[in-house]
């Protein structure tokens, strides 16, 4: 398998590909890599000539040092993997000075509101970081198609208007959420749980079930109380917020209209760990 770490290889790899049109299917990734990361790269292969996959921890999407340092960080396990699943993957692994030079801190971006939601609104700077570093990944690796998982669902509208404002002729393929049997969404993070954990943490997965059950019987308020209470009384999981939003604005819905289509939010630690889940309503 080839492995790129410097911008102006890997640029001369794809030339021929760009001159002669062929498509180039893109998977931007943090590595530690399960399941999820491998759906994005089959239906990349699936979709194009060539399929490229980065490895890199974006320092400027993190506001939290330590979650910074305590990031998995397994390249070599990650490159058998990818390598495994398709040896004609390109895999680009850049250090930060390739990345960023002497300077690492975001571009500032206009998101029309929709960074300061969620986790932006948790994460303050966090999709700053994250557009700078795609759009930084854009720019060197030109593909055709790039796909995102759903499980960040924020992320991929905030992807989508960095494209549009930039202007890169990308097309931004979203892709549903990758679980594990007991409903826990695949997660770099997981790895961090202890084993017990992992199979209690379908917790979360299920509150979210029962919430939509609650939400198509009864009402958004509803779903949230219950929520509420679900997590007020359990003591392995910290609630850091649940919410109901419209898919497209992501603004919090307190009543439902027709025609509308609605997703549930969630963001709970355990362990310590960060975990973040949404669900589709309808
Ligand atoms: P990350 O390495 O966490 O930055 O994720 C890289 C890409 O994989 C992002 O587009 C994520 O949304 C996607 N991804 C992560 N976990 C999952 C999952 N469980 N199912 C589907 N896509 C995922």
């Amino acid at each position: 398998m080839k492995i790129f770490n410097k911008t102006s290889d890997l640029k001369n790899y794809i030339a021929p590909f760009l001159s002669q049109k062929k498509s180039i299917g893109f998977v931007p990734t943090m590595g530690a890599l399960h399941q999820g990361h491998l759906s994005l790269m089959e239906r990349s292969l699936a979709e194009n000539k060539l399929t490229i996959v980065s490895i890199y921890v974006n320092p400027t999407q993190f506001n939290n040092p330590e979650d910074l340092e305590k990031y998995p960080r397994t390249l070599d396990k990650d490159t058998e993997i990818i390598s495994k699943l398709n040896d004609a993957i390109i895999l680009f692994a850049p250090e930060t000075n390739e990345m960023y030079g002497n300077d690492v801190s975001s571009e500032k971006f206009d998101f029309q509101g929709i960074d300061r939601l969620m986790e932006g609104a948790s994460r303050p700077g966090h999709f700053d970081g994250v557009g700078t570093i795609v759009k930084k990944l854009f720019e060197i690796v030109s593909p055709t198609n790039a796909y995102f998982g759903e499980k960040d669902f924020q992320q991929i509208q905030i992807v989508k208007c960095m494209v549009e404002q930039t202007k890169l002729p990308v097309n931004i393929v979203p892709c549903p959420i990758i679980r594990e049997e007991n409903g826990l969404a695949m997660s770099s993070r997981n790895q961090r749980l202890s084993p017990q954990m992992k199979e209690n943490a379908s917790f979360i997965y299920k509150s979210l079930l029962k919430a939509k059950e609650i939400f198509l019987n009864e009402s958004i308020v509803a779903a949230n109380a219950y929520i509420a209470d679900l997590y007020a009384n359990a003591n392995d999981f910290q609630l850091e917020y649940f919410t109901i939003a419209e898919e497209k604005s992501l603004l919090t819905a307190t009543e439902k209209f027709p025609d509308t289509h609605y997703r549930a939010f969630i963001v709970v630690y355990a362990e310590g760990v960060r975990l973040i889940d949404n669900l589709f309503l309808q």
